[in-house]
């Protein structure tokens, strides 16, 4: 599991972690390699439900520390952990990360 970094953005404090560390301890790969299986960041549950996409633009106050889009997938684990997997657009490049709510990070 990866260290989480805090960090504040959106709707207070939050964690941050990588997102291979999401990826950590897959089991299931639907016989393709390619394909891994999203497992929690807090507690490395298998069992993980996605969310309706939430698309912000650089209009909206993000604050994650980027000038472009901002691309949010809601996650939502059978082991009652919320977090989310966001792709952030700045000057031509797109990042990768994970969200936790810091009560969650503890
Ligand atoms: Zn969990």
């Amino acid at each position: 599991m990866n260290t989480i970094q805090s960090h504040r953005w959106m709707l207070g404090d939050v964690g941050l972690a990588s997102l291979p560390s999401v990826f950590e301890g897959a089991v299931f790969t639907f016989d393709h390699p390619e394909m891994q299986q999203v497992m929690c960041p807090v507690c490395g549950g298998g069992y993980q439900w996605t969310r309706p996409p939430q698309h912000l633009t650089s209009n909206d106050d993000t604050g994650w520390g980027g000038h472009g889009d901002l691309i949010v997938i809601p996650m939502r684990g059978e082991c009652q952990h919320q977090w989310d997997i966001c792709l952030g657009f700045h000057k031509g490049n797109t990042f990768a990360f994970v969200r936790v709510p810091q009560q969650q990070a503890a």
